[in-house]
C-alpha cells in the first residue's frame, strides 16, 4: 500500500478576524494541505491577506478560528514558547528585504540564526558553512553584507533560513528587492532546493514567481481559492 505524503502545512477552516474596530475578517475559514515537497505560489492584491496567510502558516500569529496542524502537530494548544521553538525547528524564513546584520559576515549571519536553537557551536559552524554551500556563495562567507550584491544577499538569508534544515521554506516577495537576472538566478535557486525536496511556499505579486510555483492559490478578501492550472500532487 502506498502511502500519500504527509501534510506539513495542514490548515482547517483557519480564520483570522482581527478585533477592530471596527472587526476585519483577514482570513475567511481556509482549508489548505500542503504537502511535503510541494511549491506553492501565493498571490493576491495588496490587502487581501497575504500577510495574514503567512503570518499564520508561520507560527507569528494564531488563528481566530480553526485549527492549524504544522507536520502532523495541532499547534493550536501550544504556548508561545511552544510555539517559538517548532517555528525554529521546522520554518525558514525569506522576506523581501534580507534582514541581514550588517556587521557580521554572511558566515556569522547563518550561523547565529541557530543561536537560541540547542545546536552545539561547533555544530552551527558546520550547518551554516554547509548551507552557504547549498546556496553558492562558501567563496563569500567571510564578506558584510554591504560587500555583497543584492542577489548575493538573499542566498545568504535563504541559507539563513536553511541552516537549522527546516521542513518549510516561506518566502515573502523574495524578488522584490531584485533585478531581472538576480530574479532569475534566485527562482533557479528555488527550483534546486524544491527538486532536492523542499517544501516552500512563496508569497508574490509577480507572475513570473508565482508561475514557477507547482501550484498556486490566490487570496482575495481573505478568500483562499486554488488555481484550476495548478500541477496539484498525488
Ligand atoms: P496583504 O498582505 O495581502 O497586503 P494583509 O494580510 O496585510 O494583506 O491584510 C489583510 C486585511 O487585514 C486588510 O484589510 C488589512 O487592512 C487588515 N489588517 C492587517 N493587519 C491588521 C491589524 N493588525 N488590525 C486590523 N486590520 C488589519
Amino acid at each position: 500500500m502506498s502511502h500519500s505524503p504527509r501534510p506539513v502545512i495542514d490548515f482547517r477552516a483557519v480564520g483570522l478576524q482581527y478585533p477592530g474596530p471596527p472587526p476585519v475578517r483577514a482570513l475567511d475559514s481556509c482549508d489548505l494541505t500542503v504537502h511535503s515537497g510541494d511549491y506553492l505560489t501565493v498571490v493576491g492584491p495588496s490587502g487581501s491577506g497575504k500577510s495574514t496567510f503567512l503570518n499564520l502558516a508561520g507560527l507569528l500569529d494564531t488563528p481566530t478560528s480553526g485549527r492549524y496542524l504544522l507536520n502532523g502537530i495541532d499547534t493550536r494548544t501550544l504556548s508561545d514558547s511552544g510555539r517559538a521553538g517548532l517555528r525554529a525547528r521546522h520554518i525558514g524564513f525569506v522576506f523581501q528585504a534580507f534582514h541581514l546584520l550588517g556587521h557580521r559576515s554572511a558566515l556569522e549571519n547563518v550561523e547565529l540564526s541557530m543561536l537560541y536553537q540547542r545546536i552545539p557551536a561547533r555544530r552551527r559552524r558546520a550547518q551554516a558553512a554547509e548551507a552557504l554551500d547549498r546556496v553558492g556563495m562558501s567563496h563569500r562567507s567571510h564578506a558584510t553584507p554591504a560587500r555583497l550584491s543584492g542577489g548575493e544577499r538573499q542566498r545568504v538569508a535563504i541559507a539563513r533560513a536553511l541552516a537549522a534544515r527546516p521542513s518549510l521554506l516561506l518566502c515573502d516577495e523574495p524578488t522584490g528587492n531584485l533585478d531581472t537576472r538576480n530574479r532569475q538566478a534566485l527562482l533557479d535557486l528555488l527550483d534546486r532546493l524544491h527538486r532536492d525536496g523542499m517544501t516552500l511556499v512563496v508569497i508574490t505579486h509577480d507572475p513570473y514567481v508565482s508561475d514557477r510555483g507547482q501550484r498556486t492559490v490566490t487570496i482575495q478578501d481573505g478568500r483562499l481559492t486554488e488555481a484550476s492550472g495548478s500541477r496539484t500532487s498525488v
